[in-house]
């Protein structure tokens, strides 16, 4: 389904009445997925941040040009996250909601179903992409309805996070809608080169959790990254986001600090030479933070 048609109330109304006159919203890199519809590059994620943290951050972020934002039922954020985006008045069509199915609500056909008809109502009816969180036991029932869900127009898009190649191709084989993304752990230390090739060739695009190392591991040190960021007057968080950005990866960092939330946007304006880029790809370590 595309999106134009995903909204249909909404359609057509003039994008002109909205803030997206910024040159951020202008220069936003856009990816078209495999069912057709198109996700901006780059969002805002809110994971670990209460509902009033995420609240804010979400207003935040929607002020300076963001329109990807990632939650899940995970969170315990959905409504507040969704909140922000009524609240700012930019039409519902701009953005693009990612939530995610808990495992934990996957134990019977009813409790997933229960689960995926709260996100909905705490996101407004419609969602633009859900994911099933982690593979679990149960998955492949949870993809069937997950299906249901986009016939009947509720999801417009479906995917996966946390899947290996194996689970991947185990899910493939069932799906009668193929999954859009997986968004997986990756960052320098974990650049996942050989895995993401295997991805894209299904036709399954790559979104980067926890891009910046989640604040672990010194990565924002880097002496590396560090002198790369130098050399172009950016921070090396703006390096690492440009990094991800060049390799047609989705990415999505999460920030309460206004002053992050804009640097971490403001990265369409200098371009990583071949040389940067492979020096960043020789910091990988396959050094995973979470075991998934
Ligand atoms: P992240 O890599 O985005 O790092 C967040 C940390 O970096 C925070 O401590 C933040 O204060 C800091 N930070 C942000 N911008 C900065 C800047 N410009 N300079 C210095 N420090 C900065 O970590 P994350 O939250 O783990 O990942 C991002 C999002 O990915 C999450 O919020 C969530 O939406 C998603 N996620 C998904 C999964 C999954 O299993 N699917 C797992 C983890 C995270």
């Amino acid at each position: 389904m595309k999106l134009k048609h995903f909204f249909p109330l909404l359609a057509g109304i003039s994008l002109g009445a909205s803030v997206s006159a910024t040159s951020i919203e202008k220069d936003m890199p856009y990816l078209t997925l495999s069912d057709g519809s198109r996700i901006p590059q780059l969002g805002c994620g809110v994971w670990e941040l209460n509902g009033q943290e995420a609240y804010k951050s979400v207003t935040e972020s929607i002020k300076l040009g963001y329109r990807l934002i990632d939650t899940a039922q995970y969170y315990r954020n959905e409504r507040e996250t969704y909140q922000a985006v009524l609240d700012s008045g930019i039409p519902r069509e701009e953005f693009y909601i990612t939530t995610k199915l808990n495992p934990s609500n996957g134990s019977s056909e009813k409790n997933i179903r229960d689960s995926l008809d709260r996100s909905l109502k705490n996101l407004g009816g419609k969602i633009d992409l859900v994911l099933i969180h982690w593979p679990f036991s149960n998955d492949e029932m949870a993809w069937r309805i997950m299906e249901e869900y986009v016939q009947e127009g509720k999801f417009k898009s479906i995917g996966l996070s946390n899947y290996s190649p194996e689970a991947l191709r185990r899910i493939l084989k069932i799906a009668k809608i193929k999954p859009v993304l997986n968004q997986v752990e990756l960052h320098p230390y974990n650049s996942k080169y050989p895995t993401v090739v295997e991805y894209e060739k299904e036709g399954v695009k790559v979104e980067a959790w926890s891009p910046l190392g989640a604040g672990r591991q010194g990565l924002l040190r880097d002496p590396v990254i560090a002198d790369i960021a130098k050399a172009h007057g950016k921070s090396s968080a703006q390096v690492i986001l440009r990094w991800d950005l060049q390799r047609g990866i989705i990415t999505i960092p999460r920030s309460k600090n206004p002053a992050h939330i804009k640097e971490n946007i403001s990265i369409m304006d200098f371009h990583l030479s071949d040389e940067e880029m492979k020096q960043i790809d020789a910091l990988n370590r396959d050094d995973a933070l979470w075991d998934i």
